[in-house]
């Protein structure tokens, strides 16, 4: 076997080591619970548990742990030894089925948004089978769920799951309506392209901000950034081809299936895709991969910051969710086909997505919200706050088909004239590319590009899943009971088109006449995480959780608080941080500056001789006016956050008072130091500057 082919999958442990582990009746029950949906058989557990122990103790683990992912969006995990002492002073190794399935560990510390109380600690995990379990680090792993001793769901996966069922539910109802009788279930996909900065470790120990914030919060301009763009598929350095290197065999041993790597946009910014598979297993891929991203940077001396907005002044990154849905024999739900326009289930389903898109667009918005990304929605980088749809010139000209009366022809691309003969002739793509707009089909799938480079993709995947199944139940119902099929689903089409046509544009969305226009249009434009996070408890937005089982309204309602609380503890570590880096290193980095100035001033003077020193006073009146300023800012800065901390009462208002008050405060003390920077001597700035923190590797 090949290299890649022999660490692919090494440490998990899929469906081949089962097959190959496990009694057949044992496998065989366990593949209708993963597939099929059945209940788990707890006397399928423990010959799974046996299993498992062997398989990892072999891979050299000596722990497992049950994987889940709490409120934080991180993952979680608490070892425990396979160890159980004998009577003769021994010890065997034992894992039981039991140990498998359920967990308690406690963890009454993550966030639950008053789900439940510190004295009512119970917290439970249960395994999740349809996601494999591997070995990471000697422990075996065992993804699991997070639910609290009522029920209720404290992680991102139970709702993931939820709404994975729900839309498959749907879906199999609508194609069962138009006629379909062999597919049995419908799994929706995901392929996250993740984004990442890589910096030298040694400079970024010199910068409280990262390491506190994940960002910088000072930092002037470098003379260059990413205008030349001589960066964005570059050709790769070797030191972060080495990392690129070690972390893609990481990934293969768990079994992800990284795929294509470059360098993007802004200097030391990189991109990594894996090829796409079931969402739910594609969520907990990305964690690991962020997990292994950090952690093989620093076996190599390097820093991998997956903060959405790492640097002012350069591109930010994102986390593109590229989605569709397929059915469990092969179908691709979204593939348009040669003729889109005669392909009435494609149409459907395209539609079904646009009125989702349109009538949900705000839990979208706040499914992609975070603070990071805060910098980056809507600031010409990365797509606007407004929700819109690009589809591409050929489904556009079908969409306009139908809403005249019904789709008859599709525009095809032709063929790409290169105008060099030796040259081959391409096809061209029914549809260009548009990387301005944040939902936009790209041939058989969409692909959402708000997402925040650091977060985990179960919440937009959540929300696609739920608000599409909504739609498709609709459509379900509206087709169950009509006596013609075909007329009901034109008119469908028709009635989704001109209803919901205004959440399509396939303009630029980065100008400001889109802002002009999408408002006129009526379509929302929730600009900062704060004002977003509004959208989880609307009563129509709860009523679409709570029908199809993903969220209750208690569980939404506890969602709203720990995204506020949230928002509230960033921005708070983040003023924090600034005050005391500005009070600690640079005013007095300022003072000495001023001090070395006035002492030369004073030399020379003192020298007798008639030079000129305006230079030397001009600076000094600059730099000293300067520290005042920043005195200033500093006080203030601080006393917008005592405040701001101190605002008890309603969550909603004291978060709109850090973004609307502290963050501002704290735009206004980067503005001093910044210019300070450019004019305060290299040798006594307290931290390393953009430039040697973008241009060092
Ligand atoms: P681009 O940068 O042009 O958007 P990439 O190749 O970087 O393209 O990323 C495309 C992503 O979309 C990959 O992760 C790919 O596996 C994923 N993808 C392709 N088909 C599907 C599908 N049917 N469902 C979900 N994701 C898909
Ligand atoms: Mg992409």
């Amino acid at each position: 076997m090949s290299k890649l082919g022999q660490l692919f999958g090494s440490n998990v442990f899929n469906d081949a080591v089962m097959k190959e582990s496990l009694p057949k009746a044992t496998y065989k029950a366990l593949k209708k619970t993963i597939e099929g949906g059945l209940p788990l058989d707890p006397a399928v557990a423990d010959v799974v548990a046996t299993a498992m122990k062997d398989w990892a103790l072999e891979k050299g683990a000596t722990h497992f742990t049950h994987w889940f992912q709490p409120m934080t969006g991180i993952t979680a995990e608490k070892h425990d030894a396979f160890i159980s002492p004998t009577d003769d002073g021994k010890a065997i190794m034992e894992f039981s089925g039991k140990e498998l399935i359920k967990g308690e560990p406690d963890a009454s510390s993550f966030p639950s948004g008053g789900l439940r109380a510190t004295f009512e600690a119970r917290g439970y995990t249960a395994w999740d089978c349809t996601s494999p379990a591997f070995v990471k680090d000697g422990s075996l792993c065992i993804p699991t769920a997070f639910c609290s001793y009522t029920g209720e769901a404290l992680d991102k996966k139970i709702p993931l799951l939820s709404s994975m069922e729900a839309l498959s539910k749907q879906a199999l109802r609508v194609l069962k309506a138009l006629g379909n009788t062999t597919s049995k279930k419908v799994i929706t996909t995901v392929g996250p392209e993740q984004e990442y900065f890589i910096v030298d470790k040694k400079i970024y120990d010199q910068r409280k901000d990262l390491k506190f914030t994940g960002r910088t919060l000072f930092g002037a301009k470098p003379p260059k950034g990413q205008e030349l763009d001589d960066h964005y598929f570059g050709s790769i350095k070797e030191r972060i081809s080495n990392y690129m290197k070690e972390l893609d065999e990481e990934l293969w041993k768990l079994g992800i299936s990284a795929k294509s790597k470059h360098n993007e946009v802004a200097p030391a910014q990189h991109e990594l895709a894996p090829i796409y598979t079931t969402t739910n297993i594609a969520t907990d891929h990305n964690q690991l991969t962020m997990d292994t991203m950090k952690k093989v940077a620093l076996r190599q001396g390097l820093v991998c910051l997956l903060h959405e907005k790492p640097f002012a002044g350069i591109n930010g990154s994102g986390k593109h969710n590229n989605w569709s849905m397929g059915t469990d024999d092969g179908m691709n739900l979204l593939e348009p086909g040669k003729t889109p326009h005669d392909n009435r289930q494609f149409l459907v389903f395209l539609c079904s997505v646009i009125k989702a898109v349109d009538v949900y667009s705000d839990l979208l918005r706040v499914s992609a919200a975070n603070p990071g990304n805060d910098h980056r929605l809507g600031a010409n980088e990365a797509p606007p706050a407004i929700i819109s749809i690009f589809l591409g010139e050929q489904l556009q000209d079908i969409l306009e088909q139908i809403e005249n009366g019904g789709a008859t022809s599709s525009k095809s691309g032709g063929n790409m004239e290169i105008g060099v003969t030796t040259l081959p002739v391409l096809p061209k793509d029914a549809t260009d590319r548009n990387r301005t707009s944040p939902f936009a089909f790209t041939g058989n799938k969409f692909e959402f590009r708000m997402c925040p480079s650091s977060a985990s993709i179960a919440e937009p995947n959540i929300t696609l899943n739920t608000i599409v199944a909504e739609i498709l139940d609709e459509v379900a119902s509206r087709l169950e009971k009509a006596k013609d099929v075909n007329a009901e689903v034109k008119a469908i089409l028709a009635e989704y088109v001109s209803k919901h046509k205004r959440v399509v544009f396939n303009g630029n969305g980065y100008s400001d006449e889109w802002v002009v226009e999408a408002e006129k249009r009526g379509l929302p434009n929730l600009k900062t995480t704060v004002e977003s996070i509004k959208a989880l408890i609307s009563e129509k937005n709860i009523a679409v959780m709570e029908k199809h089982g993903v969220l209750s309204r208690l569980e939404m309602e506890s969602r709203y608080e720990i995204a506020l609380e949230n928002y509230i503890k960033t921005i708070n570590i983040e003023a924090l941080t600034m005050i005391e880096m500005a009070k600690r290193e640079i005013m007095p980095a300022v003072i000495k500056s001023a001090t070395g100035l006035a002492a030369s001033i004073n030399t020379i003077k003192a020298t007798g001789v008639a030079v000129d020193l305006t230079a030397q006073t001009e600076l000094l009146t600059e730099v000293s006016s300067l520290n005042g300023a920043l005195k200033k800012a500093i006080t203030v800065l601080e006393e917008t956050v005592e405040k701001a901390s101190n605002a008890h009462g309603d969550i909603y208002e004291q978060a709109s008072l850090y973004r609307f008050d502290v963050f501002e405060k704290m735009a206004t003390l980067r503005e001093v130091v910044d210019t300070l920077e450019t004019l305060v001597d290299k040798d006594v700035w307290p931290m390393p500057t953009y430039g040697e923190l973008l241009f060092n590797i």
